[in-house]
Order: C-alpha cells, then sequence, then structure tokens
C-alpha cells in the first residue's frame, strides 16, 4: 500500500485551488499519459526550466534593452488608433526624468487601459523593453502594478514549460500550488549523509526549485536539485538492487564436466582472447552456483561475443539441459545458426533454428525436440519467448545484440523457464551510466580487445556530390577482390524526405556493375532475404545494397568496404554498428561516409568522432554526451527508467553513489521493516518504481 504520507501528492491535479475542468484537460496533454491523468505529484516535479530577472532598473535609461525590463515611471499619454486604421495598436506614454517609453497594445480592450494605466499615475512596467526608430518601446506588457503592490511581484519569476491553454502565470501559480502539498518525508538516507552533502528535506528542495532566489538557482547545479536527482538515482538503484535479489533468489546450479566445450574449443579455428577466457569463466562461475546468472557481456563490435555465448550454452549441455539464443532479428539468427551449426556439430551438440518462417513439419519437429530435451540449443528470435514454446529443461537464455532488454523484459524471461540463468549480450558498448541505469541488477563482463590480426579500417566522410568518385573507387575495390557493402537509410523513395532508396541505389548500381549487385531490405520477402545475404556471404555478388538490416551482426569477413550513403541521418552508435561489418578480415578495410551538406553541429561531430575513432567504448561515450540517454536505448521503452529529475548520463557521480548507497541499505535492511526501510518504501513510491513496489508487494 502506498502510504499515506503520499495520498495529497497523487490525488488528480484538480485537488489544487483554481485548477477547473479546462485547466484540468490541457494539464492533461502536458504531464498526463495513458494511465492516470495530470496529478499533484506531476505538477511537483514540472520544475522550471528557466527564469526571469524582474529586478526594477534605477530608471528607465538604465533598463537594458532586448530583454525583460523593470521600472516605475508616470502614465503621461495615451495615443488611441487613428479612426482611418482600425488596425494600427493603441499607444499609452510613460516616463520618468530619464526617458520615455511607448506601451503598446494590439486590439487593444481601451477602457480596460484607461483603468490601468489612469493618466498623471505612478506604475511598476515589467516586460521586453526593444528600440523601434530609436525609440524604447514595449508591446504588452508582462506586468502592470501600482507601486504599492510591488511586494507582490517576485524579483526572480521561474519560468515553466506549457501547453496550449495554460499561460506562464497560471503555471507557475498552480505548480507553486503543488510544491505547498509536498508533506514532509520521513528520510531514507543518513542524517550524517544529508549534513556531509549539504542536503535540506525533500519538501524544502521542492520548494527551493519553484521559488528560484536568482537565476542561477532556476537554472543551475544547486544543491537542492542535486537532492532530488539524488533521491530519484536512489530510487531507481534499490529497485533494482531488489530485483536483482528476488530474481537471483530463483537460480539453480548448473555444472558440466567440460567434455563439450573442451571439444569445441579444440574445432575453433583460432585461440580464444584473454578477456574471452575471463568472461566464459565469469558465466560458469555463475552457472555453477545455485543462484540465477544474471550477467550482461559488453563488448565493442567484432569483439567475438557469439563464441562465449556458446561455451555458455555447452556448459549447460553437458548438465544435460537446454540452452536458447534469441537474435534481435530473423537475419542473425540464421546467420548464428549456420555459424554455429558445424562447431555443434563437431562436439556432438543437436542445434536448431526456429523463427516465424519456420512452419509445418520442419517447425513441429523443432518444437517437439525442444519439448523432449534432444535439441541442446535453439537459435531464435526475441519472438521466440512469446510464443509459447515449451522445453524439456531450459537452463540458459541468451538475449544478443540487445541494448534495450530493460528490466520489465528481464523478469518475465526469468519467470519462464524454471530459474532460467540469463546473459544478455550488448550490440556496442554502452556507457557506464547506462549500464548502471539499465542493468544495474546484473553482474557485467567486458570484452575491451578485439581478436589478434583486425586492420584498422579507415574512414572518410565525403560530400555526396562526389557520388560519381565514390563509385569508381568501388569499381576499383571490386576489381581488386574486395566485396562492398552499400547502405542506404530508406526502402522506398519518398517525395518528402530526401533520402536515397536502396531500390534505387541498386538499379543505379546494378546498371554499372551488373549482377555484381545484391539487394537486401526489411520489406523483401523472407525467402529473397536469405537469398541475397547467402550469395553475398558466398562470393556470387560483390555489392550489397541494403538498408540498416545489416546493421547489427551480419559478419562477411570479405567484405572490406563500405559506403554509407546519407550518413548525417544516422546516430554515432549506428555508424559504428555498420562499421563494425567490415574490418573482420586480412584485408585493409575502409568506411566512406557519404554525407550531404550542410552539416549540423551535431552531425559534423559525429563524422569527426567517426573518423577519429574506432574504439566502441569511446564512441558510446560521445554519443551519450550528443544524444542524451533516452535516444540512445529508444526513448521511453516500457521498463526503462523514466526520469523526472535526474540525468543519468550528467549525474554519473551521484548515480555511482546512488548504487553504492543502494546496495548498502537493502543490505542492512533486507526487508524495508525498520523505520528507514518503510522511508525507503515511501521512496519508491515517489518516484513510482513499480516492478519494485510490485516485488515488495508480492514479498
Ligand atoms: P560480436 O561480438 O560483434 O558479436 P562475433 O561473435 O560475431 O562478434 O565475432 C566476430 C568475428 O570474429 C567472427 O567471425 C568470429 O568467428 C571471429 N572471432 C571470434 N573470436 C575470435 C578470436 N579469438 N580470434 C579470432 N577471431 C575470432
Ligand atoms: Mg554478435
Amino acid at each position: 500500500m502506498r502510504p499515506s504520507v503520499l495520498d495529497p501528492l497523487f490525488a488528480p491535479a484538480t485537488a489544487l485551488s483554481g485548477v477547473g475542468p479546462k485547466l484540468a484537460k490541457a494539464l492533461n496533454k502536458l504531464l498526463g499519459d495513458e494511465t492516470h491523468a495530470a496529478r499533484v505529484i506531476d505538477l511537483m516535479f514540472h520544475l522550471p526550466t528557466g527564469a526571469i530577472d524582474r529586478r526594477p532598473s534605477e530608471s528607465i535609461a538604465e533598463a537594458p534593452i532586448g530583454e525583460v525590463a523593470t521600472f516605475s515611471a508616470q502614465v503621461t499619454e495615451h495615443r488611441p488608433a487613428p479612426p482611418t486604421k482600425a488596425k494600427a495598436p493603441y499607444r499609452v506614454i510613460v516616463e520618468d526624468e530619464t526617458g520615455d517609453v511607448t506601451l503598446v497594445f494590439f486590439h487593444a480592450d481601451v477602457r480596460h487601459l484607461l483603468q490601468t494605466l489612469p493618466i498623471g499615475a505612478y506604475r511598476i512596467i515589467s516586460g521586453k523593453l526593444e528600440l523601434w526608430d530609436g525609440m524604447r518601446q514595449m508591446v504588452h506588457p508582462d506586468r502592470i502594478l501600482d507601486p504599492k503592490l510591488a511586494a507582490t511581484l517576485p524579483s526572480v519569476e521561474p519560468v515553466y514549460g506549457l501547453t496550449e491553454g495554460i499561460g506562464g502565470r497560471v503555471m507557475a501559480r498552480i505548480a507553486a500550488g503543488a510544491a505547498e502539498r509536498c508533506p514532509e518525508l520521513p528520510e531514507w538516507q543518513d542524517p550524517g549523509f544529508l549534513t556531509r552533502h549539504d542536503f535540506v528535506p525533500f519538501r524544502n528542495a521542492i520548494h527551493a526549485l519553484h521559488h528560484p532566489v536568482d537565476l542561477k538557482a532556476a537554472t543551475g547545479e544547486t544543491v537542492a536539485r542535486r537532492r532530488i536527482a539524488y533521491d530519484e538515482l536512489l530510487a531507481s538503484q534499490i529497485a533494482l538492487a531488489l530485483v536483482r535479489r528476488q530474481q537471483k533468489a530463483a537460480g539453480r546450479a548448473t555444472a558440466g564436466d567440460g567434455a563439450l566445450r573442451h571439444a569445441i574449443e579444440t574445432a575453433l579455428p583460432f585461440t580464444l582472447t584473454d578477456g574471452q577466457r575471463k568472461a566464459i569463466a565469469d558465466i560458469h562461475d555463475d552457472m555453477e552456483k545455485p543462484e540465477r546468472m544474471l550477467r550482461l557481456l559488453q563488448g565493442d563490435v567484432g569483439s567475438g561475443k557469439t563464441v562465449v555465448a556458446l561455451m555458455a550454452m555447452a556448459a549447460a549441455a553437458e548438465a544435460r539441459r537446454q540452452s536458447v539464443l534469441m537474435a534481435p532479428t530473423e537475419i542473425l539468427a540464421r546467420q548464428h545458426a549456420e555459424r554455429l551449426a558445424p562447431l555443434a556439430d563437431k562436439a556432438g551438440l543437436k542445434l536448431a533454428l526456429l523463427t516465424g518462417r519456420e512452419k509445418g513439419a520442419g517447425r513441429r519437429q523443432v518444437l517437439e525436440g525442444l519439448a523432449n530435451g534432444e535439441i541442446d540449443i535453439v537459435v531464435g528470435t526475441h519472438a521466440l519467448f512469446q510464443e509459447g514454446v515449451a522445453f524439456h529443461d531450459l537452463a540458459l537464455a541468451v538475449v544478443d545484440e540487445q541494448h534495450r532488454f530493460g528490466v520489465h523484459q528481464r523478469l518475465l524471461l526469468g519467470a519462464k523457464g524454471e530459474a532460467v540463468d540469463i546473459l544478455v549480450m550488448t550490440a556496442t558498448p554502452i556507457p557506464r551510466t547506462l549500464a548502471l541505469t539499465w542493468f544495474g541488477d546484473m553482474d557485467v563482463s567486458i570484452l575491451s580487445e578485439k581478436p589478434a590480426g583486425r586492420k584498422p579500417i579507415t574512414t572518410r566522410a565525403i560530400s555526396l556530390e562526389r557520388y560519381d568518385e565514390v563509385v569508381g573507387a568501388v569499381g576499383r575495390a571490386l576489381d581488386a577482390g574486395a566485396q562492398v557493402y552499400w547502405v542506404c537509410p530508406l526502402v522506398q523513395e519518398s517525395d518528402t524526405l530526401d533520402v536515397a532508396a536502396a531500390q534505387e541505389r541498386f538499379e543505379a548500381l546494378q546498371a554499372i556493375f551488373g549482377d555484381k549487385v545484391g539487394l537486401l531490405h526489411g520489406q523483401r520477402p523472407g525467402r529473397d532475404k536469405d537469398a541475397a545475404m547467402a550469395t553475398f556471404s558466398g562470393g556470387q555478388t560483390r555489392v550489397l545494397v541494403s538498408t540498416t538490416v545489416i546493421e547489427v551482426g551480419v559478419d562477411v569477413p570479405n567484405a572490406s568496404v563500405m559506403v554509407i550513403e546519407h550518413a548525417e541521418r544516422f546516430g554515432l552508435a549506428q555508424l559504428h554498428q555498420l562499421r563494425g561489418r567490415i574490418g573482420r578480415g586480412s584485408a585493409a578495410s575502409t568506411c566512406l561516409l557519404l554525407y550531404k551538406g550542410p552539416l549540423g553541429q551535431v552531425a559534423e561531430a559525429r563524422l569527426t568522432i567517426m573518423r577519429e575513432s574506432e574504439d566502441g567504448f569511446r564512441i558510446a561515450e560521445e554519443d551519450l554526451r550528443l544524444r542524451g540517454e533516452g535516444e540512445v536505448l529508444g526513448t521511453r521503452q516500457s521498463g526503462s527508467p523514466d526520469w523526472r529529475i535526474a540525468r543519468p548520463e550528467i549525474d554519473g557521480d551521484l548515480l555511482a553513489a546512488a548504487c553504492d548507497d543502494a546496495r548498502l541499505l537493502i543490505e542492512r535492511d533486507p526487508q524495508l521493516e525498520t523505520p528507514r526501510g518503510q522511508a525507503i518504501r515511501t521512496l519508491l513510491y515517489l518516484f513510482e518504481r513499480d516492478v519494485a513496489i510490485r516485488l515488495l508487494r508480492a514479498g
């Protein structure tokens, strides 16, 4: 049950004075979602994005031009629009001994103006001051006040994100009202901790954020904001720690004799890197423990994650248990199955492929083999798990190339088999802060080195205007025996978007290079996709024109040239992932980033980083810096932490602290029963960490 102290915050926004049905509707648009209308808490967390300085100037002469100015002056003249020009504005002149200002009103309510600005009266005026023909003027002042009411004008006025139907003043009033309803909350952290960080109580911090005392307080890094951000990060880390504990508890030991692993290792055409050996050892240690394995394998493109997965699956087979390997696309699932089959064969492992395309008798056979335990390893897409496939004895689920496999999905997966061990493999490295926020419940293995013998890739950015030269270079590369990926952003030519279509490029290149050119995109039938992939992989086609379907995982070592058309439209992680398709063989590789100028700042920065670096860990950090968390991982995925205040990518130090603190707090009070534990429950409700709340209810 939600602690009743939070009730005032979870009341609908209409509980605030001055919020009627009309305003509520606008608020819902801004702050509500599918599950609920705007609530008091949404307004409380709707913090100012900036502030307006309304501190008065000494005189009109000293009032700043081009910004919001506040001054006091006497009304000296009303100048109605001439009757011949009905649309001209109504003007009011105000002045002091240093100068005058023309106040300009369009569609004026004259009676109202005569009342608020009577001739001879002194007024405090505030609004944006401009120069027009050398004269000071102010169009529609924000504030016109009787000097007697000067005290009611805050010197710094918070600015809020708005939507149609809600003005700045109204928003400021109701947001402040919401902050007012924030109750005194019990502290979830030690008094010593709070003192060390100068943290004021939660309620005071919220109040301070809605009532900034100066411009810096409204926008900058204040202690109040840090406090709230820390609390939010702490809530998410505690939630992950609770998930971890619940998940771990469900495990069982899977221990093999090493025979299959040994057989596979001897069959490999290469020796494992130290990083691979270490990751394999980490995984086996986990599997042998009676706890469930929750491990994230981070490695750059081409670092050799697949074989690590295979060794893990072999270990499960040694214990006569089954494994599933899930890929994000069908192409990749197929490729995995093809690659792994010979190795599995040599070790006497039975491996099957199951995607939406396996139908009829073949499909039935696989399903039977899984149910009776004949099949050791099944490779498929992520959909595999949604389809109610029955296993004889599933021990291990490997999720390949999946950044967005959030807590919710992992919980679902964990609930499927009997305490299956879980290994998630990322497509490219993800920055530490994101690893903590997304996978904070998991242990991490990192493959930091690439297999020996990889040659660096030469990356160049070239304007699309030099298309003909690029085609010439591709021709020379083909003559030299290379294979080429040519990546286009969209499938069909669109009139509104100036995007090179894969279909069109395919035809253009085919006109030059003939049947050496193949085409691969997501809208082709599955069989055609297979054929396109197979002929390229087998070397019959030498140029593969494709959309980003080849982005993840595809592995054709002889391909050493990649052309990416409209590279400026791709994200950094995507470019890196695409480029990772080349540089896999013995030949030197080249990546040509074709862009259409003029380039925006961010696009230019991306292309520069791509030219400078091949290090996926560095690129991931830069990507985060350029884009922010939401976009790196796909925005607002279910199960994603949905940040109200904290910006994990920026608040890295706070996040690291919150992570350590969360584990400590949970360790000290596993059932959250002490007064501090009760306060932590309040914190979880406050930031709506639903997963954790459900676990607490169940436990
Ligand atoms: P990713 O980590 O991107 O999934 P893959 O598992 O697809 O990488 O491996 C990329 C390529 O490197 C494959 O062709 C694989 O056979 C090869 N490979 C993996 N490990 C090694 C190694 N230790 N030495 C040499 N080649 C390796
Ligand atoms: Mg891979």
